[in-house]
């Protein structure tokens, strides 16, 4: 039930055939998420519906369930993140098609062919990582790390990074 997805889909196919894919895709690919880890990459669950809506256009309604380690950022020890997202997608092939899109869909760009699945999946589970990992207060050593605040308070924290791209992302 739960097998591994195909490397890269044809999301246009998928919509035209009506098609639902279902499975596991690892992390350890992830570049961008990669770093952000504090252990195992692990898997994500992914379930994706592909159809075509009644305005013509192909769409992918689907989910994104992980649990990632991050870095707690007031003790610096590792947290288990849950990512628990939906999201609604609709094939483009140029951005005056982007642009036409109704609310309520993002934009799954198909231009230069088959997309890779690890990325979208990336794409969805980078937009559902909190901006401040920390453990909930009880969970937290923060007491004997309060000294690691304020050295990494000048320091690049890697989650700003996220911060300017889901900026961007929800801007388009
Ligand atoms: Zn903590």
């Amino acid at each position: 039930m739960h097998a591994v997805l195909p490397e890269r889909i044809d999301p246009a196919r998928l919509a035209d055939k009506g098609a639902r894919l279902q499975g596991r895709v690892a992390l350890e690919s992830m570049e961008r998420l990669v770093p952000l880890l504090a252990g195992e990459p692990g898997e994500a669950e992914v379930e994706m519906a592909f159809a075509v809506d009644e305005r013509g256009l192909r769409t992918v309604h689907g989910r994104v369930r992980a649990e990632v380690l991050l870095t707690c950022q007031r003790c610096l020890q590792p947290v288990a993140t849950q990512v628990d997202g939906e999201f609604h997608l609709a094939v483009v092939a140029s951005p005056t098609e982007e642009r036409r899109l109704p609310e309520g869909l993002e934009p799954l760009d198909c231009g230069e062919g088959p997309v890779p699945v690890a990325q979208l999946v990336e794409d969805e589970i980078l937009l559902g990582l909190p901006l401040v990992p920390s453990h909930p207060d009880s969970g937290c050593s923060r007491e004997t790390a309060r000294w690691k605040d304020q050295a990494d308070a000048a320091t690049d924290n890697p989650f700003s990074v996220l911060k300017d791209w889901q900026d961007k992302r929800r801007q388009e």
